[in-house]
């Protein structure tokens, strides 16, 4: 008999990493400031490591000051901002994290 090794019960070491889906579905939070201490270092963490969502994040921030900016003379609706901002992350995704390599 062989002696074997004990079976980790969580396989992933990484748990405290967040993906990119994570990552985008955080930054509006984020940067109104409504995600949390512990939410807040998990997605600096991952925009330190991930060079889309960091471009995704400077664009944002941006763009969420510009939209507070016109939001105090007029109402910007949410499905437009919703709208912009996805088009935007999908632009920066696809500019900088191609799906395939040149072959
Ligand atoms: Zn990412």
């Amino acid at each position: 008999m062989t002696a074997q090794p004990p079976v980790a019960a969580e396989p992933a070491p990484a748990a405290e990493d967040i993906d990119c889906e994570q990552a985008l579905a955080l930054l509006y939070d984020y940067l109104k400031r409504e995600t949390g201490p512990e939410l807040e270092q998990r997605l600096r963490t991952h925009l330190e490591r991930c060079r889309p969502c960091f471009r995704s994040a400077q664009f944002e921030r941006n763009f969420v000051a510009l939209v507070a900016g016109k939001a105090a003379s007029q109402h910007c609706p949410d499905q437009v901002r919703a709208k912009v901002l996805t088009a935007l992350r999908r632009e920066l995704h696809a500019e900088l994290d191609p799906p395939a390599p040149t072959a």
